[in-house]
C-alpha cells in the first residue's frame, strides 16, 4: 500500500475505473483507491441507458466513440457489461419537433444510427403506446441499456489485469502537498506517494478538494427510480425518454419495467451530505410515477410496484461534467459531474481523461469544453437545441 504510483485515482464508480483502465494501457503505475466497493455509489444504481441523442457535437461523439466500446466489450475491455441492444426512442410534443430533427442530423453528422419517426409510424415500432401528446419520436436502434456494476467491474479486473492496484475498503481523506505539488494521497490506513491524482469521486467529490480550499462548483441531488412489474400479457419495449410526460423507462430483468425522471427538477432535492439522505421512495412518488408512464403505456395500469430507490445525482450549473486540472495545481484531476448521464460516456471519458494527465492540455481535445473555470466565465456546455436535461 505504500509504493508510488505514477497515477492515483480516487474512486471506484464508472468513471475511476475507466480512467485507471486507460491510463494503465499506456502503462502507468497506477492505485484506484475506493472507500467501499466498485459501483458502490451512485454507479451501482445507475439506469445505465446507453444513448447517443445529445444535441451537441462534443457528447455526441463522446457517447458514439463509447457505444463502439458498450457494443464490443469482450474484445476491447474484456468482459461482460450485460449490454441489451433494445432501441432507443425519443418521443417529443410538436412544439419540440422542429429541436428533435435538428438534433438528429446533428447526430448523424457524427455517424449515429438514427432517424425520425412520424407520429403515424411509432405504433408500428411500439404498438402498446399511447401517442397522445406525442409530435414524432427519434429512433436508435443501436442503443440500449447496461448492467452498470457489471460494467465498472468489467473494467475494474481488465484494470486489475493492466497492473492497477484496486484497493477496496480505502478512504482517502485529504492530499500531501507542497507549493502546487500533489506528492501524495492521506487514506485511513495511510499516505500513498504518488505523482498525480485524479479525483472522480462523484457526490463526495466537492468533500475532498475542499480539503485544499478548493471549490468545485457541483451540488448532490436525490433522483427516484421506481421498478414495476409488467402484466404478464405485455412484451418488453425499447428504451423510451417520453418528454411530454418527463420520464424516462426502460425493460429491466425479471419482466419489470424501470422508470426514472427526466424533469429538471431533480436538482431541487439537494443533498447535503452524500453518506446521508434518505435512500427509499415514498407511495406517493411511486404512483406519481405511474400516472405518468400509464398516459405512455396503458398496459402498465396493471402493473404493480416491484421496488423503489433513491440514489445520487452530481450536478454541476450546466449538467455536465468537469474534466481538467485543478486550478493551481500541478498533477491534480477532476472528473465529477456528469449528473444523469454519465455512465454511457464513461469510455470516452476514461480515454480523455488518461490524455490529459499523461499529455497535458491538447488545444484540438473535446476535453476542454468540460473545464473547470468554465462557469466563472459563463461559457457553459449547451446543447443547441435544448427540450430538457438530457444534453
Ligand atoms: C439513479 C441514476 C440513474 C442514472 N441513469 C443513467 C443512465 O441511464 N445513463 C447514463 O449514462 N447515466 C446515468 N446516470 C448517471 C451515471 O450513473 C453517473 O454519471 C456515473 O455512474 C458516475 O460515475 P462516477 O464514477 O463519476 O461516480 P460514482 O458512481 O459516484 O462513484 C464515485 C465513487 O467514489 C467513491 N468515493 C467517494 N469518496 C471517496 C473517498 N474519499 N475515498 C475513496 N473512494 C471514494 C464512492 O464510494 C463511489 O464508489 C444515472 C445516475 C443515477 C444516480
Amino acid at each position: 500500500m505504500s509504493k508510488h504510483s505514477d497515477v492515483i485515482v480516487i474512486g471506484g464508480g464508472i468513471n475511476g475505473v475507466s480512467i485507471a483502465f486507460h491510463l494503465a494501457k499506456q502503462n502507468q503505475k497506477v492505485t484506484l483507491l475506493e472507500k467501499d466497493f466498485i459501483a458502490g455509489g451512485p454507479t451501482g444504481l445507475s439506469s445505465a441507458v446507453i444513448r447517443q441523442h445529445y444535441s451537441n457535437p462534443v457528447t455526441i461523439r463522446m457517447a458514439y466513440q463509447s457505444l463502439g466500446v458498450w457494443r464490443n466489450f469482450a474484445d476491447v475491455i474484456g468482459g461482460d457489461p450485460d449490454f441489451t441492444r433494445a432501441g432507443f426512442m425519443v418521443g417529443v410534443g410538436p412544439t419540440d419537433l422542429d429541436g428533435l430533427k435538428a438534433n438528429i442530423e446533428l447526430q448523424k453528422a457524427e455517424g449515429v444510427n438514427t432517424r425520425f419517426v412520424p407520429l403515424e409510424e411509432i405504433p408500428e415500432l411500439e404498438p402498446h403506446v399511447d401517442t397522445t401528446g406525442l409530435g414524432g419520436a427519434a429512433y436508435e436502434p443501436d442503443s440500449g441499456y447496461c448492467d452498470p456494476a457489471a460494467a465498472a467491474n468489467g473494467f475494474a479486473k481488465a484494470a486489475r489485469a493492466l497492473g492497477v492496484e484496486i484497493s477496496t475498503g480505502v478512504k482517502a481523506n485529504g492530499f500531501k502537498i507542497k507549493g502546487d505539488k500533489i506528492l501524495g494521497v492521506e487514506t485511513d490506513q495511510g499516505t500513498l506517494p504518488t505523482g498525480a491524482v485524479v479525483v472522480a469521486c462523484g457526490p463526495w467529490t466537492p468533500i475532498l478538494l475542499n480539503t485544499i480550499g478548493i471549490e468545485l462548483p457541483m451540488i448532490s441531488a436525490r433522483v427516484k427510480t421506481v421498478l414495476y412489474r409488467l402484466p404478464d400479457d405485455h412484451e418488453q419495449h425499447h428504451v423510451w425518454a417520453d418528454f411530454c410526460n418527463q420520464v424516462y423507462f426502460r425493460p429491466e430483468t425479471g419482466n419489470l419495467m424501470l422508470v426514472g425522471s427526466i424533469s429538471p427538477q431533480e436538482a431541487e432535492d439537494q443533498v447535503i451530505d452524500p453518506d446521508n439522505f434518505k435512500e427509499t421512495v415514498g407511495l406517493d412518488f411511486v404512483a406519481e410515477f405511474a400516472e405518468q408512464v400509464v398516459k405512455r403505456v396503458p398496459a402498465m395500469k396493471r402493473s404493480h410496484l416491484a421496488n423503489s430507490f433513491a440514489a445520487l445525482y452530481d450536478i454541476t450549473p450546466d449538467w455536465h461534467p468537469v474534466l481538467d486540472a485543478v486550478p493551481g495545481f500541478a498533477s491534480l484531476f477532476v472528473c465529477a459531474g456528469s449528473s444523469g448521464h454519465g455512465f454511457k460516456l464513461a469510455p470516452a471519458v476514461g480515454a480523455m481523461m488518461a490524455r490529459l494527465v499523461l499529455s497535458g492540455k491538447n488545444p484540438q481535445d473535446d476535453i476542454n469544453v468540460f473545464s473547470f473555470d468554465r462557469f466563472d466565465r459563463g461559457d457553459f456546455v449547451r446543447g443547441q437545441y435544448e427540450y430538457s436535461i438530457l444534453g
